[in-house]
C-alpha cells in the first residue's frame, strides 16, 4: 500500500533554504527508490524577510494552514537586523507551544571519529541521545521588568515547571529507554535550583517506579557538562529541562562534528499535530548565499523524519549513508575540511544511498 507524508516546507533564511533544498533531493531519492512511499511538498515563505515586508514572521493563520501536515520542514530562520528574540519567539517557538512538541530529540553521535576534538574518542563512545523538554520550563517565557528606572533596573525570568510538563517528558525518556534497551540519565542541578529541580528530581524517581527494568544515573548540569567532554561513553538517553538541554547539546554538538551536522526534531508524540524536523544551526548569514553551507545536518532531521513515520530502515539508510560520504574528504563541504558546494555534496549523498537499496 502506498503512503504519501505530508511535508511543510518552511526553508526560512539564511542558509536555511540552501540546506532544505538539499533535504528535499533526499526525499525525493526516496520517494523513486521505495514505491510505497511518496511525499507531496507545500512550501511557505516565512521567516525574516516575510517579516521585514509585513511586520510579522509567518502568516496570522500560519498554525491553521501547517496544522494538516504529517510533518515541518525548517530550515533556519535569523536576518541581521532583525533581533533574535522576534524571529525565534514569533516563529521557531511560536511553532513548538502551538503544536505541543514538547519534546526535542537531538542524537549525538559521532559517525566518524575524525570529527571529534576529544583525544582517543571512538564512535562507540560518543553514542547518545539528549531528550529536552521543549514547551515550558526556563523558557516558558515568564518574567516580567519590574523597575525600568536605570539605576532600579530589575528584571525578573522565571522558569514554570508543571507536573503534567515535567511527567510527560521524563515517561517519554523512560519509555525510549526501555525501548531502545539503554540506561537513562537525567540531568538537573536541585541543590541550587531549590523549588524546579527538587520537583524535577523528585518526579524523575517516582515515574522511575514504574520501570524498573531501567538502569537511572542522575547528574548535576555543572557535572555533566564535564562529563560530556571528558566522559561521554557514560551518556545513552539523557533527559534534561528545557535550557539544560539547550545548552549541553551545543556542547554534543561540539564533539561529534560541530553545527553542520547537529539535527533536531522537536515532536508531538500524541500525533495530534505535526512535528518539526530541523538542522540545529541557524541562518549563518556569514557564509549563505556562497553555496558552501553544509547540508548534512538537514539531511540527517531527514533521517529522524524517517524515523518518525515509522520508516526506520530508510532513517538508518540516510545515517550509514553519512557515514559513508564523511569517509569522502573530496565530497565534503569546506567546514569539513573539502572542498564541495552544498549542492555537489546532496548530488552525491543521493548517489550513495541509491547505491546502497
Ligand atoms: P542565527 O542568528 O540564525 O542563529 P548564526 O550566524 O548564529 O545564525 P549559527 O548556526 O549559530 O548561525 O552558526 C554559527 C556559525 O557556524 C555560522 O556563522 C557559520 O559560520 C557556521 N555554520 C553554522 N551552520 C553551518 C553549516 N550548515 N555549514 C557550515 N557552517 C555552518
Ligand atoms: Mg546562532
Amino acid at each position: 500500500m502506498m503512503k504519501t507524508f505530508k511535508i511543510a516546507l518552511i526553508p526560512g533564511d539564511g542558509i536555511g533554504p540552501e540546506v532544505v533544498s538539499e533535504g528535499v533531493k533526499v526525499l525525493k531519492a526516496i520517494e523513486k527508490l521505495d514505491p510505497s512511499i511518496s511525499f507531496s511538498f507545500t512550501e511557505f515563505p516565512w521567516g525574516c524577510e516575510y517579516y521585514l515586508k509585513h511586520g510579522k514572521m509567518m502568516a496570522d493563520d500560519g498554525i491553521e494552514q501547517l496544522k494538516e501536515f504529517d510533518a515541518i520542514y525548517l530550515g533556519a530562520v535569523g536576518y541581521p537586523g532583525v533581533p533574535d528574540h522576534i524571529s525565534l519567539w514569533d516563529l521557531l517557538l511560536r511553532i513548538r507551544k502551538e503544536f505541543d512538541q514538547y519534546v526535542n530529540l537531538r542524537p549525538i553521535t559521532l559517525l566518524n571519529p575524525t570529527l571529534t576534538p576529544l583525544k582517543d574518542k571512538t564512535s562507540k563512545e560518543i553514542d547518545f541521545l539528549v531528550i529536552r523538554e521543549n514547551s515550558e520550563g526556563e523558557y516558558a517565557g515568564a518574567g516580567d521588568w519590574l523597575f525600568k528606572r536605570k539605576a532600579e533596573e530589575v528584571v525578573l525570568q522565571t522558569g514554570v515547571f508543571s507536573r503534567k510538563g515535567t511527567e510527560r517528558i521524563i515517561r517519554y525518556a523512560y519509555e525510549e529507554a526501555r525501548r531502545s534497551n539503554r540506561t537513562l540519565t537525567s540531568i538537573s542541578k536541585a541543590n541550587a535550583l531549590n523549588y524546579s529541580m527538587v520537583f524535577w528530581d523528585e518526579v524523575f524517581e517516582e515515574v522511575g517506579k514504574e520501570y524498573p527494568d531501567v538502569q537511572t544515573y542522575s547528574y548535576l548540569v555543572d557535572a555533566a557538562s564535564l562529563y560530556f567532554v571528558t566522559e561521554p561513553e557514560r551518556f545513552e538517553v539523557v533527559v534534561t529541562s528545557n535550557l539544560f538541554g539547550d545548552i549541553l547539546t551545543d556542547i554534543g554538538a561540539a564533539i561529534t562534528g560541530g553545527m553542520g551536522l547537529a539535527a533536531g526534531a522537536n515532536i508531538n508524540p500524541e500525533r495530534d499535530y505535526p512535528s518539526m524536523f530541523e538542522p540545529v544551526h541557524g541562518s549563518a548569514p556569514d557564509i549563505s548565499g556562497k553555496g558552501i553551507a553544509n547540508p548534512i545536518a538537514a539531511i540527517w532531521s531527514v533521517s529522524q523524519m524517517m524515523d518518525f513515520f515509522g520508516e526506520e530502515r530508510w532513517g538508518e539508510a540516510i545515517l550509514s549513508t553519512i557515514k559513508d560520504i564523511l569517509n569522502e574528504q573530496e565530497s565534503l563541504t569546506s567546514d569539513l575540511g573539502g572542498s564541495a558546494s552544498t549542492s555537489q555534496l546532496g548530488d552525491r549523498f543521493v548517489e550513495l544511498l541509491s547505491a546502497k537499496t
